[in-house]
């Protein structure tokens, strides 16, 4: 029977070592192997010119690079960016470029399809589904790196894990990129310039504590109200508001690291008095901030922008209890890269 290659990429340094030691070569091969997959963003083996021959036939031999490839570039009227990236096995994810004057950000996704069944999202309605893999994260950042320097002349600045998917539930994958990301063998960026988006899963927002994570954390509330939380976020039913703020207390008080609250105003859902004070009380439990969304129509009768008067009202009763609130136009909407829209139409 023909040996199923193994994915280089999912050993870490020290198995690269140990694996070279095995069949009598020098463990600081393992660092030149690693360095290339990570660093130089090796495709091949081929391309791993200070190992000899036999070495790069061996490694041929025994294991195989499963990069990804992005397969369509879309570009956006206002400047954003889209690929749609295949996998080894052809599922295909999606991630964003999104250039302002000071910063380029890279919306990346965590999965296929998502676990959760927010019912705005068009993500939500893909059925297939599998965990992406720390390399298939890290490759949407490095893709993305590439085209900033291509086509801004400059390096990427931020990353956002808001594109398809709920990173939570890809815990030790996303963890497993972003340590690749930071680290200097990688991409070497500051954990500060990273935002891991959560709809709000509350036992792992307090494993993120316990693991002293570095980098910010945003949930996506949309409502401080249970009921109405549910009729739009049915897996809310078992991640309570009550949890969630328990989870949130417990995050702060390790981290003190203040948190994002993304907030999608809906005309009849979540546009009364009522649903301004829960949102003003429910921010008082832990310092934060919180970012008005606009919402990207996916074919949902049901859902409709709140007027502009009602954000008004919101920004209003926040900033009357000095909560940082901030208003975020969407970008990328003519080629279905905003927020929600995520979801392989090609
Ligand atoms: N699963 C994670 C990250 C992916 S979604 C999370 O829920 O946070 C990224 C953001 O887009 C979330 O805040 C999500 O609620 C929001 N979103 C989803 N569908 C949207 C839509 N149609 N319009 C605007 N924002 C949307």
């Amino acid at each position: 029977m023909q040996e199923v290659k193994k994915d280089i990429r999912a050993l870490s340094k020290e198995e690269l070592r140990t694996f070279f030691e095995s069949i009598g070569d020098k463990t600081f091969r393992g660092n030149q192997v690693y360095e290339w997959l990570w660093n130089k963003g090796a495709h091949n083996f081929e391309e791993m010119t200070n190992l000899s021959k036999e070495t790069r036939k061996h490694l041929t031999d025994h294991f195989v690079i499963n990069h990804i490839q992005v397969d369509q570039i879309q570009k956006s009227a206002d400047g954003t960016i889209k690929n749609a990236v295949k996998l080894h096995d052809d599922l295909i994810v999606e991630s964003v470029l999104i250039p302002t004057k000071s910063r380029t950000t890279a919306c990346v996704s965590s999965q296929v399809g998502c676990s959760l069944d927010c019912k705005f999202c068009a993500t939500a309605k893909l059925k297939r589904m599998r965990n992406l893999n720390p390399d298939e994260i890290y490759d949407q950042v490095v893709a993305i790196d590439r085209e900033s320097r291509l086509y801004f002349n400059k390096p990427l600045s931020n990353i956002v894990f808001m594109g398809m998917g709920e990173p939570l539930m890809n815990y030790n994958n996303v963890l497993k990129a972003i340590e690749k990301i930071t680290s200097p063998e990688g991409l070497g960026m500051s954990p500060k310039r990273i935002t891991v988006s959560t709809s709000g899963v509350p036992k792992m927002i307090k494993k993120l504590a316990d693991d002293e994570v570095k980098f910010k954390l945003a949930v996506s509330l949309h409502s401080a109200i249970q009921e109405t939380r549910i009729s739009i976020m049915p897996f809310a039913e078992n991640f309570t508001l009550i949890d969630l703020k328990e989870a949130l207390q417990y995050w702060y008080a390790k981290t003190k690291s203040r948190i994002s609250y993304e907030y999608v105003v809906w005309k009849d859902i979540n546009d009364g008095q009522k649903d301004i004070d829960a949102l003003v009380q429910f921010c008082s439990y832990v310092p934060c901030k919180v970012n008005l969304i606009e919402y990207n129509p996916i074919g949902e009768e049901a859902f409709k922008q709140a007027s502009t008067k009602t954000i008004d009202k919101y920004i209003e009763a926040l900033e009357h209890r000095g909560i940082p609130v901030t208003v975020r136009r969407s970008r990328g909407k003519d080629i279905d890269a905003a927020c929600g829209q995520l979801a392989n139409k090609q």
